[in-house]
């Protein structure tokens, strides 16, 4: 392996977790081919010079790359861009495109750690185990508004029946609850757990709305004042997949007309900046998202529903395969922008596997 010219590669966003699960799968054989700098920072338009001499980058869910961004990083010899998520709506894939770069993603790096994270916030919030958990440690034995509700025979609505949806709908199933979806096409695997209905059927109806489409133009505030009101009154909405879908100020006018029953995020509109970092010690300007966090039926997370040992180790993994793809010019699967592969300035070698 010495005489492998090796690929180099950037990671940006780094946190010490993603650099313990890619060192371990640089360490496999087939990781071998490329050096990588690990960044802490994220790749914007003000970074994306400090990817100089390097073939590719890897970015992270809040990493930008707009027009701009992309075209100081092709000027800067970058041919491909890894990202380590499943979710592509912050990368220009036009633009990329148009500047001949690779671009690909992990589809699918674990579904289930995803959907599992969807019931957890479901319970949580539902049995009142967090306020329980802080009223027991100071000794407080009262369970006094901390009733909760079965969720076998509740009504669950799935927006979006992907790889997420479909594993979401299957553990709710398991519970007994009867499934509703919603999706532009229907899986016809969501067959064996219930039916597929129009949009404001599934808001009217479920007790549970669990969304799980992508964020694109058309789904953007999906959840708009006019979906909310059309919500079954008292309904629980939960969104692990992109803060978007959600207009989180209406959602805040429907909590506090206790229309909507209880909102769990794991996403939000406007985490870029905010999520994966410590703010505990500053002021932050955001005051819906402040508002939010002061009702107790309100259960916020930072972006966690992937974060698992198996889903970061997958992420690894096929991230390398992703770049191996790209270096040995073999059609990837998982591309998302096939790349002008005679632009590229990588070194091409074999690489044994
Ligand atoms: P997927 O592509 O497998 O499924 C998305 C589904 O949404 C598809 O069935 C598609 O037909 C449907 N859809 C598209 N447009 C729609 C619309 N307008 N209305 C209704 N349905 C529509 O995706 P996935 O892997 O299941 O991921 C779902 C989401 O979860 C993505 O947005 C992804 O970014 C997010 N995600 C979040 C985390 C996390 O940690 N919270 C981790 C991974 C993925």
């Amino acid at each position: 392996m010495e005489s492998l010219q090796r690929t180099k590669l950037v990671v940006f966003s780094a946190k010490q977790y993603d650099r313990f699960y890619f060192d371990i799968a640089a360490s496999k054989p087939h990781g071998t081919l490329c050096d990588i700098e690990y960044l802490d920072f994220a790749l914007s338009s003000e970074t994306a010079s400090l990817a100089r001499g390097y073939d590719a980058v890897c970015i992270f869910v809040n990493d930008t790359l707009g027009k701009d961004t992309l075209t100081i990083l092709h000027a800067n010899g970058v041919r491909a861009i890894l990202l380590r998520c499943a979710g592509f709506n912050h990368v220009d894939l036009v633009a990329a495109g148009e500047l001949g770069l690779f671009v690909a993603h992990v589809p699918a790096y674990s579904p289930e750690a995803v959907a599992e994270f969807v019931i957890a916030l479901v319970q949580t919030l539902n049995r009142k185990t967090h306020r329980a958990f802080n009223r027991v440690r100071e000794a407080n034995f009262n369970i006094e508004g901390l009733i909760g509700k079965k969720l076998n025979g509740k009504t669950v609505g799935i927006v979006g029946v992907g790889r997420i949806g479909l594993a979401t709908a299957r553990i709710f199933s398991g519970f007994g609850c009867k499934m509703l979806a919603y999706d532009v096409y229907e899986n016809p695997d969501f067959a064996r757990y219930g039916q597929f209905v129009g949009l404001e059927r599934l808001l009217a109806e479920s007790d549970i709305v669990s969304l799980h489409c992508p964020l694109t133009d058309s789904t953007r505030h999906l959840i708009n004042p006019e979906m909310l009101s059309i919500m079954k009154p008292g309904a629980l909405l939960v969104n692990t997949s992109r803060g978007g879908l959600i207009d989180s100020t209406a959602v805040l006018g429907s909590l506090k007309s206790h229309h909507l029953g209880g909102l769990a995020l794991d996403v939000y509109e406007a985490e870029r900046g905010l999520f994966y970092k410590d703010h505990s010690g500053t002021i932050i300007d955001d005051d819906v998202l402040m508002r939010l966090l002061t009702f107790p039926n309100v259960l916020i997370c930072s972006h966690q529903g992937f974060f698992t040992e198996d889903a970061l180790t997958e992420i690894a993994n096929v991230t390398f395969a992703n770049l191996r793809d790209f270096v040995e010019r073999r059609p990837c699967p998982r591309s998302l922008v096939a790349g002008r592969q005679t632009d590229s300035s990588v070194k091409v070698e074999p690489v044994r596997l």
